[in-house]
């Protein structure tokens, strides 16, 4: 999947759990787990079996939020990327 696919995906299976600030707050509490794996070194690629608590699944929780924001916000993700990098382009000078 793409990321465009990939945010069509939660847009498509996600239910908001509380429309003022339910997807922001799970950003928020996926970055902290997010934190808490990388001090444990829970690096690497996992497998099904390894993947609970692994950095990869915590990357993926906050992806997943980070999407589901991005559609509560009619942003899309995949252009914003784009024109971000044409920004970045610019004023990194690469
Ligand atoms: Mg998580």
């Amino acid at each position: 999947m793409n990321l465009n696919d990939l945010q069509q995906h939660v847009g498509a299976v996600d239910t908001l759990p509380d429309p003022q600030s339910g997807y922001f707050l799970k950003l928020i509490e996926e970055v902290g787990e997010l934190a808490e794996a990388i001090r444990q070194g829970q690096a690497g690629q996992p497998t099904l079996e390894t993947l609970k608590g692994s950095i990869a699944e915590e990357l993926v929780d906050v992806l997943y939020y980070t999407l589901a924001l991005a559609n509560q916000h009619g942003v899309d993700l995949q252009q914003s990327f784009d024109l971000k990098e044409q920004l970045n382009r610019i004023k990194y000078q690469r």
